[in-house]
Formats: C-alpha cells, sequence, structure tokens
C-alpha cells in the first residue's frame, strides 16, 4: 500500500535532518511505510560543475539570495499529478493546528526551504501555493520550519500516532489550551496531586480536566476564546472546579 503521506523536502542543507527523521513517531512511522518523507539537496539540480544555488541580490545589499532555476527545476520534477508547493518564509501565512490539519489531509507535500536573504520572488510566482510561516521571528534556514510543519503535521496522519484517543482535547486542537497533567510521585516538595486525579471517579476527572482547561485558556490564551466563546455550561464547570493552583 501507498503511504498515506508523502513529504518533499528541497534545501541546501540536507543533513539538518538527519536525527529528526529517525528517532520516535517520525522513525517509526517512515519505517513502517505510513509515510513517506524524502529530503533533497537542492544543489543536485543546479548547473555543474559548480552547481552554485545562490547569487547577489539584484539593486545591491548585503547577502546571498537562492536563485529560481534550481528550485523551479526541483519542484517541476518532484510535483508529479498530485504535489503542492509550500515555501517556508517569515512572510507566509502564518501556521495554526488549523492549518497543520489542512496539510496533512493533503497526499503530498513540497516544502522549500529557503536561506540567506531568501528565495528569488519568482519561485513564489511561478510554483508555490502557499508561504508558510512558523511565526514573527526570523530563523536563518526554512529547515527548522519545515521540521515544524512536518513533526505538526504527520502527527496528525492516520496511524502515525499509536492511540489516536492521545489527539482529542489537545491544545488548540478545538481552539482552546489542554488540561494540566500529573504523574508519580503522589507528593513532590510538598506538591500534592490533585485528590480528584486519584478519585477513579472518571465522569469527574473529566469534568475537572475540562474545567482547568478552561481556567488555562481563560488566563494564558484569552485571545483564543475571541472565535470560540465559553457557554453557560463552561461557566458553571469553572464554578464548579477553580484553578488547582489558585
Ligand atoms: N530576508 C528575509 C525576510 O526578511 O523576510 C528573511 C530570510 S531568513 C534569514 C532565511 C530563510 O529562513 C527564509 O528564506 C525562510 O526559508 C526561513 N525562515 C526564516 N524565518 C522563518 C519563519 N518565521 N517561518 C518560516 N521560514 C522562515
Amino acid at each position: 500500500m501507498p503511504p498515506a503521506w508523502r513529504v518533499d523536502v528541497v534545501t541546501t542543507f540536507p543533513e539538518s535532518f538527519e536525527g529528526f527523521l529517525e528517532v520516535s513517531l517520525l522513525g517509526k512511522a517512515r519505517a513502517a511505510g505510513t509515510i513517506d518523507i524524502r529530503v533533497h539537496n537542492l544543489r543536485d539540480w543546479a548547473e555543474p560543475p559548480h552547481r552554485v544555488t545562490d547569487d547577489y541580490a539584484y539593486g545591491g545589499g548585503p547577502g546571498m539570495v537562492l536563485k529560481p532555476e534550481p528550485i523551479v527545476a526541483a519542484v517541476e520534477d518532484l510535483r508529479g499529478s498530485d504535489g503542492w508547493v509550500g515555501l517556508l518564509t517569515p512572510q507566509g501565512r502564518p501556521l495554526t493546528q488549523r492549518r497543520v490539519a489542512a496539510l496533512a489531509a493533503r497526499r503530498h507535500l513540497i516544502l522549500i526551504c529557503g536561506r540567506y536573504e531568501g528565495v528569488d520572488e519568482r519561485v513564489r510566482t511561478l510554483v508555490v501555493d502557499e508561504e508558510i510561516s512558523v511565526g514573527d521571528y526570523v530563523l536563518s534556514g526554512g529547515e527548522v520550519a519545515a521540521m515544524v510543519v512536518i513533526d505538526a503535521a504527520a502527527r496528525l496522519v492516520p496511524g502515525v500516532v499509536g492511540d489516536a484517543g492521545s489527539l482529542v482535547g489537545e491544545s488548540h486542537a478545538d481552539g482552546r489550551l489542554s488540561h494540566p497533567q500529573f504523574t508519580r510521585s503522589e507528593e513532590f516538595r510538598g506538591q500534592r496531586v490533585p485528590s480528584v486525579l486519584l478519585s477513579g471517579h472518571h465522569e469527574r476527572i473529566e469534568r475537572w480536566r475540562r474545567a482547568q482547561a478552561l481556567h488555562r485558556t481563560v488566563r494564558r490564551r484569552p485571545d483564543l476564546l475571541e472565535n470560540c466563546a465559553l457557554s453557560d455550561e463552561d461557566h458553571q464547570l469553572m464554578d464548579e472546579f477553580p484553578p488547582w493552583d489558585a
């Protein structure tokens, strides 16, 4: 059976992805053939003998710009019938969990990593479907940003996370933060695990967790609630269970 999700990454630093693709969920999902992630060296599409991928900026100024010819050639080779092309750039659409879910639902992504001053603008106009930003700050290259996209989206591809239940109620899955987590020991440095979690009363635990998730969202990220207002039931739950660390 073909993998459910394929990603081709085009980069001038393919070695950055070593390790990242081999461990934990991604490593296992790749070994099982659930996902197929291929990292390509942009230089393979650059003109021999020197295989130069960057050049000075027209108009002057410091720093180099990635040339359009090798990137467009790489995309044309890799795109096939279903490739969707994302360019990592701080000028792109900010990545959210909703966008991540949309990327996980695509069969085949091609991610282009920029470097230096960025990528010749004609790459965007000729072959890019969407520009993706991982946040309002500037990284030195698109590799870490591509890893963020791959890591966040892969875990939403069916079969990658062993227990799909662990995706339910996660922070940002439904526009809210998740509840606090505790593990053994029952008491640590004078702080006890909230007693409800030790009660074995599953329905009450579930209600407590929902209430804590709501308190947390109100306190830390009230902006998330602008599009997802609290219901009367949410307010009742928060009154019934105050913040555990109040
Ligand atoms: N001169 C560019 C600008 O001011 O918009 C920044 C170039 S940055 C130093 C080099 C590369 O890192 C970019 O081409 C892009 O691929 C990647 N990058 C940097 N910040 C990023 C972000 N927040 N999200 C996604 N990619 C980013």
